[in-house]
């Protein structure tokens, strides 16, 4: 059964066919999903979600999909931590991170997106999947496409760390490496999804692939036992999952799962050297000023963002705010998380935490309210990051007397620090 009701432009409202289409013809505003809200309504219950499997498809009525997902089914349901020690540190009470770097089954939230892409595009009789990513959407198509035993290509800039380029190649994927940023593997792939006629999961087929991220803000909705919270700190490429996360609350509230949104603040967070979307909300612009990305969060380096208008204005009607964070600032915070709660993000993790540091000395968030930190992706993949950062450890032959020794040096070093 599907719920799909039509395409809609989300300038002029415009319908159209559920197809692949993503541009509206008569204003080139981009085309959204549209469900059968009434029918939905009537159906879905709070319980009925509750007694269903532990992944994304447990909101499968919001989900824009015609029949049972064909590929990842076992996404989401990623865990929803309380971060007592973090908080402790930052000096806030309740404190949650949303952890996606454990994402079935390539470890970021782009995992979602790409299931439902996927799936979607089967539907619609694709042969071939492709995708312009900055990594991990690399990872995760490849993964998915090999899963269902479609063939993919994946369009990505030159200089994306190692793991994630052999995180590609290993399933076999047809990867096609880029002299340039991502924003030219992206103009070169709409070209190529134009000739070629593939489901680009991020470009032709935007539309659906987008509404994955919804999961993960319905999941966080769920796991704080239906309640939205008050304040939650996303990151920011494209712009499209914060926008998203946020399209979530606001369905939840429409089909009374929760209340309050009017009390939720949505924060977009961005690295100094890429951060069209923070600029544009810092400086009240409508306009997006797209820049060439200079940082080590590669995830998040998309110089023109193609939802960077809809993410600045979520972030302005929900009251919310948006900062970046420099590299070494998205250091320290990658080492933060990892030593007080055990959880090890990539650059984007590191540059989200850090801007939820920001918010909090600035005041913009009160210490005494709940906040949700998005984790979405895992450090295993962006070590280069901590190259140099981290002591090495120690080196000695295997012998109890050395290890003695190197024990006493230890304990003097401690009690010299203090
Ligand atoms: C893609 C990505 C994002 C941001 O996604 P958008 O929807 O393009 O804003 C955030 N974090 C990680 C790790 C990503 O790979
Ligand atoms: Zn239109």
């Amino acid at each position: 059964m599907s719920y799909i009701k039509a395409l809609k432009c989300r300038e002029c409202g415009r319908e159209y066919p559920k197809e692949a289409l993503h541009v509206c013809e008569y204003c080139f505003g981009p085309l959204e999903v549209a469900y059968k809200y009434d029918e939905i309504k009537k159906s879905l219950t709070k319980e009925a979600i509750t007694r269903r499997p532990a992944n994304m498809w447990r909101y499968r009525e919001l989900l824009p999909i015609e029949g049972d997902p064909t590929v990842g089914a076992q996404v989401g349901f990623t865990p929803l931590i309380r971060a007592r020690n973090l908080a402790d540190s930052l000096g806030v009470k309740e404190l949650y991170i949303k952890n996606d770097a454990v994402n079935y089954p390539t470890l970021s939230f782009k995992d979602r997106v790409v299931s439902v892409a996927i799936s979607r595009a089967r539907e619609m009789g694709f042969k071939v999947v492709a995708c312009a990513s900055t990594g991990n959407l690399a990872n995760s198509v490849a993964a998915n496409a090999a899963a269902c035993g479609m063939e993919s290509y994946v369009f990505i800039p030159f200089d994306l760390e190692q793991t994630k380029i052999l995180g590609t190649l290993v399933y076999g994927s047809k990867v096609v490496s880029i002299q340039g940023t991502y924003d030219e593997v992206n103009r070169l792939s709409s070209e190529i999804a134009g000739k070629y006629g593939w489901a680009f999961v991020n470009i032709n087929i935007r539309p659906y692939y987008a509404e994955g991220s919804k999961s993960f803000g319905f999941e966080i909705a769920e796991q704080l036992r239906w309640k939205l919270p008050r304040h939650i700190v996303v990151p920011m490429a494209g712009g499209s999952l914060i926008t998203k996360i946020w399209k979530a609350f606001k369905e939840f509230e429409m089909l009374g799962f929760v209340e309050g949104i009017e009390k939720t603040r949505v924060y977009g967070a961005q690295a100094a050297g890429c951060a069209p979307i923070v600029t544009a909300v810092k400086t009240g612009s409508e306009l997006i000023k797209p820049v060439r990305p200079n940082t080590i969060a590669k995830s998040l380096a998309i110089g023109n963002p193609a939802d960077g208008y809809y993410s600045a204005k979520v972030i302005r009607e929900s009251n919310g705010w948006a900062e970046d964070s420099t590299d070494e600032e998205i250091i320290d915070a990658m080492k933060l998380l990892a030593e007080t709660e055990g959880v090890f993000a990539e650059t984007a993790g590191g540059v989200t935490l850090a801007v939820t540091k920001k918010l909090i000395a600035q005041g913009r968030i009160p210490v005494d309210e709940s906040i949700v930190i998005s984790i979405t992706g895992n450090g295993l993949k962006t070590q280069e990051a901590l190259q140099g950062r981290l002591v090495l450890p120690p080196v000695i032959n295997a012998s109890l007397k050395e290890f003695d020794g190197l024990v006493k040096s230890l304990e003097k070093k401690y009690a010299a620090r203090g």
